[in-house]
């Protein structure tokens, strides 16, 4: 196992976030006294039921949504996979659905699984800065259009989509509309009140619960068809024992999402444009996705002729934690689905790396980061010979 570094600096919240104390505390009577099957009849599983439904509450409340409204799954992956398989399933006659080009692969790749189900899938372009040409998203829908998916907050640029805009859209011309806001939640307020949305994802590890819970809001009177069958768990919406201590956990790190929300909003934004700017003007960097509509805690930059893989390994050496949306296939580095949707040159998506704060994120760290930085990059430029030692 890598040695940890004996100061973590940790930009990648969006990739996952630490449990919270307070949602570390919350969920351990679950696993030590509370242990008993939240459907079982007597008292001891009553009270398991009970830390469930105020969990359901919680997350219910971050979302602006009815209690009945929300499903616990097992990751946001669950959550999505579960949506669009409920909204395809209501109509046998509506055979096509509509769905980003940045998207999560937790969305995109159910694309051939969709296909070979008899559906047709129009992926749609997003212009340079992330976002989308609503009128191509209009173009996009066809008669038999049964379902539309748009994430929220993009989790490599951190772009926003106009979630307002396109649900509207699509509850005018009779679609259902899902949309993923796995990295929009405790970053921007969310309120299905407000916009029209029949289902909403969630994972519980990107707001500071454990890593294998999820949750999905289901519009009332929206199609529902689950994706495990089985026992009447989740009103029969999602068989399986709840995974109770993670439940109670997502709902106090709903809880602490909502009271935080604003707080750490202009927190984070501070900290993260002060990097962005002297990162853009210092160190030759290059801003990737839109600046105004976007979450407050990414920033997404390109060092164009630079690797950002190699980029990621010096900075390692320093403590520093950081990502590139870059992927390994077949042996070679691909460059970010996201970024060359964004039509990105293969350089400068190939340079670009995403760094994501959190709730753990001081100034101090940014310090330690734009100091780390130019040592990086002038050793992969030549500047500094790659035998000294930093
Ligand atoms: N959607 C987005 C935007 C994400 O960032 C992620 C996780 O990285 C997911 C979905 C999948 O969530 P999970 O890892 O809980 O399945």
């Amino acid at each position: 196992m890598a040695k940890p570094p004996n100061t973590l600096r940790y930009f990648d919240y969006n990739a996952t976030t630490p449990v919270a104390p307070e949602v570390l505390a919350a969920m351990l009577p679950y696993l030590k006294e509370s242990w008993g099957n939240p459907s079982s009849v007597y008292a001891f599983g009553h009270d398991t039921s009970k830390g469930v439904a105020e969990a359901r509450e919680s997350v219910a409340r971050l979302v602006g949504a009815t209690p009945s409204e929300i499903v616990f799954t097992g990751c946001g992956t669950e959550s999505i996979n579960t949506a669009l398989w409920s909204g395809l399933r209501a109509d046998p006659n509506r055979r096509h659905v509509v769905m980003s080009a940045v998207e999560h692969p937790a969305n995109l790749n159910l694309r051939p699984h969709l296909e070979a189900a008899g559906f047709r899938v129009t992926v749609v372009p997003v212009l340079s800065n992330g976002l989308l040409d609503l009128e191509a998203v209009e173009a996009s829908i066809e008669e038999d259009t049964a379902l539309m998916s748009m994430m929220w907050a993009n989790n490599e640029t951190g772009v926003v989509f106009p979630i307002g805009e396109l649900s509207a859209l699509c509850q005018r011309r009779g679609i259902l509309f899902h949309t993923d806001a796995v990295q929009a939640a405790g970053k921007v307020a969310l309120d299905v009140g407000s916009v029209a949305v029949d289902y909403l994802s969630l994972a519980g590890h990107k707001i500071y619960a454990p890593k294998g819970v999820g949750a999905l809001y289901v519009r009332n009177g929206a199609p529902f068809s689950p994706l495990i069958a089985g026992g009447g768990q989740e009103g029969g919406r999602r068989a399986g024992t709840q995974n109770v201590a993670s439940i109670v956990a997502m709902g106090e790190a709903a809880r602490l999402a909502a009271e935080l929300l604003e707080s750490e909003a202009v927190r984070v934004a501070a900290l993260r444009d002060r990097l962005e700017t002297t990162c853009v003007e210092k160190f030759g960097a290059q801003r990737n996705g839109d600046k105004v509509a976007r979450v407050p805690n990414t920033a997404n930059l390109a060092f164009d002729g630079l690797e950002s893989e190699a980029l990621l390994l010096l900075l390692e050496r320093e403590g520093i934690c950081a990502s590139s949306g870059s992927a390994c296939s077949t042996g070679s580095i691909e460059p970010s689905h996201v970024l060359t949707a964004m039509g990105l040159s293969r350089s400068r998506a190939l340079g670009s790396v995403r760094i994501s704060l959190g709730r753990g994120t001081k100034s101090e760290d940014i310090d330690h980061l734009l100091g780390a930085l130019p040592r990086a990059i002038d050793r992969l430029k030549g500047v500094i010979p790659s035998s000294a030692s930093s």
